[in-house]
């Protein structure tokens, strides 16, 4: 990813967790709490920036199974788990999987103090903490790409429409910088190259807080039907006599998929970029512009995630004074300003 991608992708999650949502839509329930996060989805799609909305009172009702994320595995257990106490086996449904890996998540899941559990003779029963909650309304999928041009576009167009198809998000949007003022800010030749089922926002960066204009407005996925996983098609030339082959998604498939990428989400947010970058350097700052954003003090500009890592020429440790004595945050900057994030994406949990 070149610098401008990375910063503009943390500048539209700003944007989004202060103003979404930009188009109330017929099914956008306007009483959602709303999180971010970034760089999330399944094994062969990873969106940029996604949106949740959710139901204010489940948000909160999820709050008591913690921070961190339900696995697939855990789902299948609290979702599951009765009100009163029953042997496993007779309580969940057959997983498709072996039961030693239930038994395995059962487990976890007491550990992490989210089940109850006790033995009966040689037998494992169970018996659920808490009813886990319906918090998940929608997911909206957002791309990034400030420096739209035509053969970006084309690329990007060939995805959105596998997005489209298999309707995992609800509503699939393209962010990209404005430029002038016709058509909200975007190039019209631009936006026919992508799925008109495809929303387009167009993202001023230069002035104050980042803001977005709808330039066109997306329409809402199908994502309670069965979905289309486009997985090759023709390229569309003169001599191109092959088929496209596809397969179908189950809803069943999507609505857990869908739970399981909400869940990431919850637990990392949007800030969760700082784990990989070295807020531990003497150069690394963080500046708000009206958004706030990792500064590298050295180089002078708002660096990437791979380019502020372990690799970097210029890393220079803070000074050991700066996390003693001297300095008046526990841990050092460093750890001050990654406990500053955390509390910021503690409280975006909160409806
Ligand atoms: S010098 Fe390198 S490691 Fe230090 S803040 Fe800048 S980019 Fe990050």
């Amino acid at each position: 990813m070149t610098r401008p991608e990375f910063t503009f992708e943390l500048r539209v999650c700003q944007w989004a967790e202060r103003e979404w949502s930009p188009a109330t839509t017929a099914t956008a329930e306007s009483d959602s709490a709303v999180f971010v996060a970034r760089q999330l989805g399944t094994r062969g799609r990873r969106w940029d920036t996604l949106v949740f909305e959710c139901d204010p009172e489940g948000l909160a009702a999820r709050s008591v199974f913690g921070t961190e994320r339900l696995d697939s595995d855990l789902l299948h257990v609290v979702r599951n788990a009765p009100r009163e106490w029953t042997y496993y086996r007779d309580a969940l449904p057959d997983p498709g999987y072996p039961w030693r890996y239930v038994r395995e998540s059962i487990h976890e899941a007491t550990d992490r103090g989210i089940l109850d559990q006790r033995r009966a003779g040689n037998r494992i029963e169970i018996r659920r903490k808490w009813h886990y909650p319906d918090w998940l309304r929608r997911i909206v999928a957002i791309e990034n790409k400030p420096d739209l041009d035509a053969s970006a576009a084309r690329v990007l167009g060939d995805q959105l429409e596998r997005d489209v198809a298999l309707a995992l998000a609800d509503e699939v949007w393209v962010a990209t910088r404005a430029v002038g003022e016709e058509s909200g800010g975007v190039e019209p030749a631009l936006l026919e190259r992508l799925p008109v089922e495809t929303g387009i926002l167009a993202v001023r960066t230069d002035d104050g807080p980042t803001s977005a204009e709808v330039a066109w407005h997306p329409s809402s996925l199908a994502v309670d039907d069965p979905g289309t996983r486009i997985l090759e098609r023709p390229d569309g030339g003169d001599h191109d006599e092959s088929a496209a082959r596809f397969e179908y998604a189950d809803p069943e498939w999507k609505h857990a998929k869908r739970l399981e990428i909400a869940e990431r989400a919850y637990e990392r947010g949007w800030r969760s970029y700082v784990d990989t970058m070295r807020p531990d350097c003497r150069s690394f700052e963080l500046r708000d512009d009206g958004d706030t954003l990792p500064w590298c003090a050295a180089k002078g500009h708002s660096p990437t995630a791979r380019e502020c890592s372990g690799a970097c020429p210029e890393f220079g440790p803070e000074p050991p004074r700066w996390r003693t004595h001297g300095w008046p945050i526990e841990g050092g900057p460093g750890k001050g300003l990654k406990r500053l994030l955390e509390r910021q994406r503690a409280r975006r949990r909160d409806p």
